[in-house]
């Protein structure tokens, strides 16, 4: 299973649709269990994959290393924005799988929701990996949010450097919040460029299949498109509560890593528990069980799912942009089945992702 370990809540950034302001009433700032207590409990999962999560988990990279040190995890994955990757040693570097790095696009796009000069500093550090013999994955993971402009910021990440990223992924900035709709003028209308946008990012990535014989790395299409090649049934995608937890500072087991505050999310500790007993106790409900892509879909979201903060308006709005993004693979399907038929990509090219490295697959 993969385990997200929340190394610390604190954050060098200050993002607009997360504001970092962590509640140590809810948990502590910094891990209060030990190294022995992580390790004991760990142990008893063969398959152990290991995301290192925050907060910024660099901030505490001391930690890090001395988790790397004492436990064999079968993977290991960071989520991290970046800013401090220079500092970690090589050694170190070369050891993880996956390294997903918070990027929005373009640089006025990141930099109007990261902070001014993030983007510059997040690239330098790409590079420096890149220079260092990191031969990874390494995941773009953009936030998708008013002022994106899907086509023109997926397109740039993909195509920056020789290219740094190997794949791009994103998530919406929806259903975070309450009250809704906060970062939008007219979500409507918004959501109705979105969905344009989408349109013309598949296009342009079946014509890249077909100019340069490439699959490019954008993580959505690639899990859809998987799913529908190989005709797979899937589950929530991110695997929360299914094949992922967290493991909060406190020890808590929880199921997805944004909502350690949600009675409903807690399934277990790392002291009580075994990783046998904490699976399938909290799964998507209504309305996806009954939806008619669930298969496809696997409901989007776990958190999204349960605490519909934005009403089943929001709810219903949000899904319209999983649909459109399904019907338009499923038109790009048999292309795609002719591509494959002449040789010029192949099957195996959309077998991604090959294990949980943490995309959530669904925007
Ligand atoms: S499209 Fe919406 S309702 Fe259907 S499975 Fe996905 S999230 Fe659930
Ligand atoms: S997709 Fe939703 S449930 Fe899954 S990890 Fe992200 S926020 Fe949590």
């Amino acid at each position: 299973m993969l385990y997200f370990i929340t190394l610390t809540q604190v954050c060098n950034l200050k993002c607009r649709y997360c504001g970092n302001t962590p509640d140590p009433a809810i948990e502590p700032i910094d891990i209060t269990y030990t190294i022995k207590d992580l390790k004991s409990f760990l142990e008893n999962d063969p398959e152990a994959s290991i995301a290192f999560y925050g907060g910024e988990p660099l901030v505490r990279m001391d930690l890090m290393k001395k988790i790397m040190d004492e436990i064999e995890a079968k993977r290991y994955i960071i989520q991290t924005n970046g800013l401090l990757l220079k500092n970690l040693e090589t050694e170190y570097l070369k050891r993880f799988d996956t390294i997903l790095v918070s990027i929005d696009g373009r640089e006025e796009i990141t930099d109007y929701y990261r902070g001014l000069g993030t983007y510059r500093r997040v690239i330098e550090n790409i590079k420096d990996i890149r220079a260092r013999g990191f031969s990874g994955d390494l995941i773009a993971r953009m936030a998708v949010s008013e002022k994106t402009d899907i086509l023109e910021d997926v397109k740039h990440l993909l195509r920056i450097g020789d290219p740094w990223f190997d794949h791009v992924h994103w998530q919406l900035d929806v259903m975070w919040d309450s009250p809704p709709y906060q970062r939008y003028r007219n979500f409507d209308e918004w959501l109705a460029k979105y969905n344009v946008g989408i349109s013309k990012l598949v296009n342009y990535w079946l014509e890249s299949m077909k100019k340069e014989g490439k699959v490019l790395g954008i993580v959505p299409f690639l899990g859809i498109m998987k799913t529908l090649l190989f005709n797979e049934k899937v589950e929530l995608r991110c695997g929360s509560g299914i094949n992922a937890f967290t493991i909060t500072t406190s020890g808590r087991l929880i199921a997805c890593p944004i909502a350690p505050e949600f009675e409903w999310n807690h399934v277990g500790d790392i002291f009580r528990n075994k990783p046998v007993d904490i699976a399938r106790k909290v799964m998507v409900e209504e309305p996806c069980t009954s939806c008619e892509i669930y298969d496809i879909c696997g409901g989007r979201c776990l958190f999204a799912n349960k605490t519909k903060l934005w009403g089943e308006d929001g709810f219903r709005k949000v899904c319209g942009t999983v649909k459109h993004l399904v019907n338009e693979l499923k038109k790009a399907k048999s292309e795609i089945q002719e591509l494959i038929r002449l040789g010029i990509v192949r099957k195996e090219d959309f077998n991604y992702p090959k294990y949980n490295n943490t995309t959530e697959i669904i925007p």
